[in-house]
């Protein structure tokens, strides 16, 4: 037993002591991957890095299970336990792969090379240069909509980085506690308790209610003198909440919801933000409009995705993208239409699917396939070339070099050609607060919904499996745990 530890433990050891860089081989082509979310990373764990220079280059250096991004708002779940640091990832790769912490800030397509720039606190003599690449995917994601709404960026908080949860995490704080202030008066304490959720995608609703929990399970207890203050308020433009969900699935929320005691203002579209207050307009039942103002400690705005500059700057490069409105338009092998050697992953694509950690996976995993084919491709052509041209050359090997040939076209034609990218839709899932999730499943082909507290079990059994790591995996149950036996941690 004791050899067994001492083994394992050598193992880790050794494992922690990764590779030296290699020079890039002159023989290789260059592949820059931008970005270390879903599509990029999903790329990289399937691919082969010993057929190519890889080369990564994102402003994160890790990777964020962004499905449990709104537990991190309220301290359900530790940030640390949804990050995999990018070069940990790198490590286990058999060809060493360059990282470089920076922004894309352009891409010349007709150059093939580019700018990037060191966005981080500490900067060297060199913050900014150029990338060249042979073949580039594009996997930046997108940026937070805000319709240009006035006061949007400047007053509230968005929930797509593990900045933007810590942030909210302090924000719900320093509210609780302000309002707790001595002699504060009754309107003030209303307005600081006062939580208010603009969207009612996803992102708005999982966090309603991760933000219902931790008030009922924790804040009421620990701040029993404010507690009956305490407001959530979400608003969504539309009729409905959850869109994309299924009808039963869309009543179903909005009746916990109201159990809940969450306000839902549906047909209601922010127009304007302040400080302190949210202007709205909501539509009445018999069509006329109504102007409503919500005073608010804290605001999450989860209005979905907008394009990133880097990308709108390559959209105007390229003319066949000139029509394209929400991201790079793809062609079905998610070559960026109108480039050479340029493909794109995530939600800066669009490929006629929702903008969902599920697609960009996939379409990470795609390319990945699609790469590691053409280069075993390439290999086997290449080979071949070689020796039809030294068939001349040695007359007396002909009989043995026309075999190898015919070994090297007999692999070539079992190398099947990788289909058109397809996107296999698994379900959705959300969690909506007091121990519920909605899903909507695909099952045996055909679409199951389920909701409730057993659905829960299974929202949290799924994302445990989805995990980047059984390092991450152990973390987060270890958070949830933790926040269940003691509740969760009230420090700001
Ligand atoms: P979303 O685009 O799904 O929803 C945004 C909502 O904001 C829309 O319903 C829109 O009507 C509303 N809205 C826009 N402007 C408004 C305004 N001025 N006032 C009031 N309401 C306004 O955005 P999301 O929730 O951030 O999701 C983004 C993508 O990520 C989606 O494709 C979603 O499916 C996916 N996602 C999925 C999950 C999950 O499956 N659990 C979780 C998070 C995100």
């Amino acid at each position: 037993a004791i050899a067994g530890v001492a083994y394992i433990g050598y193992g880790i050891y050794e494992d922690r002591h990764p590779e030296p860089q290699t020079e890039p081989d002159p023989t290789k082509k260059t592949l820059v991957i931008l970005g270390t979310g879903w599509g990029s990373v999903s790329l990289l764990k399937r691919l082969d890095t010993e057929n190519y220079n890889v080369i990564v280059i994102s402003p994160r250096n890790y990777f964020l299970f962004t499905p449990l991004l709104p537990s991190c708002t309220t301290g359900t779940i530790e940030h640390r336990s949804i990050m995999e640091p990018i070069r940990t990832i790198l490590r286990s790769k058999k060809a060493s792969v360059r990282f470089y912490e920076a922004e894309a800030s352009s891409i010349d397509p007709d150059r093939k090379v580019v700018r990037i720039f060191d966005n981080s606190e500490v900067k060297g003599d060199m913050t900014e240069t150029e990338v060249p690449y042979d073949m580039l995917v594009v996997g930046v994601g997108a940026e937070n909509a805000t319709f240009g709404i006035p006061g949007v960026r400047e007053h509230s908080c968005f929930l797509k980085e593990i900045g933007d949860a810590q942030r909210i995490r302090k924000r719900i704080m320093d509210c609780v506690e302000t309002a707790a202030f001595k002699d504060q008066s009754p309107e003030e304490i209303d307005r600081l308790m006062h939580m208010v959720v603009v969207g009612g995608g996803p992102t708005g609703v999982e966090f309603a209610g991760e933000l219902q929990d931790f008030f009922e399970e924790d804040i009421k207890k620990l701040v029993p003198e404010i507690s009956d203050r305490f407001r959530v308020t979400l608003i969504e433009a539309l009729p409905n909440v959850l869109p994309s969900f299924s009808k039963q699935l869309i009543e179903y929320t909005e009746s916990t919801f109201k159990e809940e005691k969450i306000n839902i203002h549906t047909k209601t579209m922010v127009k304007k933000v302040t400080d302190k207050q949210v202007e709205a307009v909501a539509t009445r039942p018999d069509g006329s409009k109504e102007t409503i103002v919500f005073p608010y400690g804290l605001l999450v705005w989860a209005t979905g995705n907008a394009v990133r500059p880097v990308v709108q700057d390559l959209m105007q490069r390229i003319p066949a993208q000139k029509n394209s409105r929400r991201g790079l338009a793809v062609n079905e092998y998610l070559v960026v239409q109108g480039a050479r050697d340029i493909w794109a992953v995530g939600d800066c694509a669009v490929a006629g699917y929702a903008p969902t950690a599920q697609v960009a996976s996939q379409e990470g995993n795609f390319l990945a396939r699609l790469f590691n084919n053409m280069a075993r491709t390439e290999a086997l052509e290449g080979k071949i070339a070689e020796l039809s041209g030294s068939l001349n050359l040695q007359p007396g090997n002909t009989a043995e070099i026309s075999r190898e040939i015919e070994e090297y076209e007999r692999q070539l034609r079992r190398i099947k050609d990788v289909k058109p990218f397809h996107y296999s839709h698994q379900g959705s899932l959300a969690y909506i607060g007091s121990e519920k999730a909605v899903a909507d499943v695909t099952w045996f082909n055909g679409n199951v919904a389920a909701a409730g507290g057993l659905t829960y079990l299974f929202w949290r059994s799924a994302y445990i499996s989805m995990c980047f790591s059984t390092r991450n995996r152990l973390l987060v149950i270890n958070d949830w745990l933790k926040s269940k036996l003691f509740g969760r941690d009230l420090s700001r």
